[in-house]
């Protein structure tokens, strides 16, 4: 089927449109794409605009910048992001390619934290390349627009290259990334301002478009903490692993001290499960390593959200 004329008709609407004073789409350097899709990947846009994408691109301008610092001093700079998995994935990738990343989808996704559509958002907008990006908003215009059930990845990827525009793949990805954010919207899509709708065979009921997915309930996950204090000084730890690696939390433990006091319990929504956590505090810190922080020293590392939330909940202001 030859679908030139809502090619055209998308970029058109880009045109007049589109949102063209995003940072990330004034520069065609891969690296300053690169960190916008990065921190695109779990977080608004208006957060990323107004909190982080300026900063971080003055602290690290250039992708050697961030191969010459230290991982530690990424993850602060990431503070407050979340999902701190991205930052060690930005700075695994500059250390393997530094001074240049490559803008070839294929080089792209041999990357950590790369996956088929931001190779194919920095292969397309940094270098022009005829590749279609997939983000959570262009799904659902396709969804909707194939009047499309199935929310099977191999059958949305092939929507997605019968659709793209291949002579011009900027606009037409840029296009459909701000339709789906402000046209095609996930509740109350406005079809009579969108450039697909002539063509659109899920428009008399968008909703119906993917079909319901199947609920999974959030697993609990308990933590019980430790909060042991002495001269205005905190004991940390500096996690280790995949999970929130790298940064600092109060001491975990598996069971509850006997001589401790319960004197919190917060809770925190992480993407797969819920953790309930519970803070103890102890006189002395009994065979628990850490190391001792002021509250100066706290302000410099990387904590994370639920760090951030126990200190609040106990009035520990930093
Ligand atoms: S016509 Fe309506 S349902 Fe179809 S793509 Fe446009 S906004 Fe979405």
């Amino acid at each position: 089927m030859n679908y030139s004329d809502i090619r055209l008709a998308i970029a058109n609407w880009y045109a007049l449109n589109g949102r063209h004073d995003l940072p990330w789409r004034r520069t065609d350097d891969p690296y300053r794409i690169y960190i916008s899709e990065m921190m695109l990947q779990q977080t608004q846009v208006k957060t990323v605009l107004e909190r982080f994408y300026g900063p971080f691109l003055e602290r690290f301008p250039t992708l050697q910048s961030v191969a010459d610092a230290s991982l530690d001093d990424l993850l602060h700079a990431w503070q407050g992001l979340g999902y701190y998995r991205r930052a060690r994935y930005i700075h695994e990738t500059a250390k393997r390619c530094a001074p240049d990343l490559p803008t070839e989808p294929e080089a792209l996704m041999k990357l950590p934290g790369i996956g088929k559509s931001t190779a194919h958002a920095i292969a397309a907008f940094a270098a022009h390349r005829p590749v279609a990006v997939l983000d959570a908003n262009v799904r659902r215009i396709l969804h909707r627009f194939f009047a499309q059930k199935s929310r099977s990845e191999k059958i949305l990827w092939n929507l997605a290259e019968t659709l793209l525009d291949r002579t011009n793949p900027y606009t037409y990805n840029q296009a459909m990334m701000d339709i789906g954010a402000t046209v095609c919207l996930p509740k109350a899509p406005l079809c009579g301002r969108c450039p697909l709708a002539t063509r659109c065979r899920g428009k008399s009921d968008p909703l119906a478009y993917p079909a319901p997915a199947q609920k999974k309930r959030r697993p609990i996950k308990h933590q019980i903490y430790l909060w042991v204090e002495k001269q205005g000084k905190i004991l940390m730890q500096k996690r280790k692993g995949e999970m929130l690696g790298g940064l600092w939390e109060l001491p975990a433990v598996e069971k509850a001290p006997s001589e401790g006091k319960k004197v919190a319990e917060v809770v925190h929504d992480y993407t797969h499960f819920r953790r309930i956590a519970e803070i103890y505090e102890v006189k002395e810190e009994k065979g628990v390593e850490g190391e001792w922080l002021g509250k100066a020293d706290l302000r410099d590392i990387a904590l994370s959200s639920l760090e951030r939330k126990i200190f609040e909940k106990l009035h520990f202001t930093l």
